[in-house]
């Protein structure tokens, strides 16, 4: 995997350095994380709160950084805020108090980024693009957050061109976000089919599930 990630970066022109790999634990047991951390992994990427919480607990002996990639529920954000470094499928602004408010302040901000649906209507999650700088603006503001990019599952293609012009769209949309004076500087974009046109794009944090625990059972 970081062979892939090393050549996609070559290929783009880019310092391999400014990209992260986020290791997708979804559906794999603590032992699995265990084995990545032993290669020298440590964040670790998962998407079901009940489920990521058990891994914490059981891995608590090891200094893993875990980011919430899923859907949040307002009713799971407490966990959330009391247990992940970073956020990475922040869309609402009633998410964005809660987890502010949740958020232990013996601990270091949130780590955020706001998804945005660059899809249209296919997905259901993520902000639009109409939406985004008001909701940017708001998540600003809070305490406890640290506002740091966007990130965006775009509809799955074999197209590479239409991966890239998915990728390109969010790069822009956090370029006309610095342009009004943020200062941001994550891209979470990029999966284990799609991560090469991710890294042309700009992407800063890849996350990848499959091609690093082998394919998940259907839920
Ligand atoms: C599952 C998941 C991934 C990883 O997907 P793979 O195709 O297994 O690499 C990445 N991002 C999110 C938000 C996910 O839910």
């Amino acid at each position: 995997m970081r062979l892939r990630i090393s050549q996609a970066a070559t290929e783009a022109g880019r310092p391999v350095a400014g990209i992260q790999l986020l290791a997708v634990s979804k559906t794999f047991p603590a032992s699995a994380v265990r084995l990545a951390y032993t290669a020298g992994q440590r964040a670790f990427g998962e998407s079901y709160v009940q489920e990521a919480m058990d891994k914490v607990e059981a891995l608590s002996d090891l200094p893993l950084k875990w980011h919430f990639i899923g859907p949040i529920q307002s009713n799971k954000t407490r966990p959330i805020a009391e247990n992940f470094a970073w956020v990475h499928s922040l869309d609402r602004a009633r998410i964005a108090d809660r987890l502010s408010a949740g958020r232990p302040s013996n601990l270091p901000d949130l780590q955020v980024c706001l998804q945005v649906n660059v899809s249209g209507e296919s997905s259901k999650s993520g902000v639009t693009p109409e939406d985004l700088l008001s909701l940017a603006r708001y998540v600003q503001a809070l305490p406890r957050l640290k506002l740091r990019g966007l990130m965006a599952i775009p509809e799955p293609s074999d197209n590479p061109v239409d991966q890239r012009l998915a990728f390109a769209r969010l790069r822009q949309l956090l370029e006309q976000l610095n342009a009004q004076g943020f200062q941001l500087d994550t891209l979470s974009m990029g999966m284990s089919d799609d991560l090469e046109a991710a890294i042309a794009e700009g992407a800063t944090i890849v996350r990848v599930g499959s091609a690093i625990f082998g394919e998940r059972e259907k839920l």
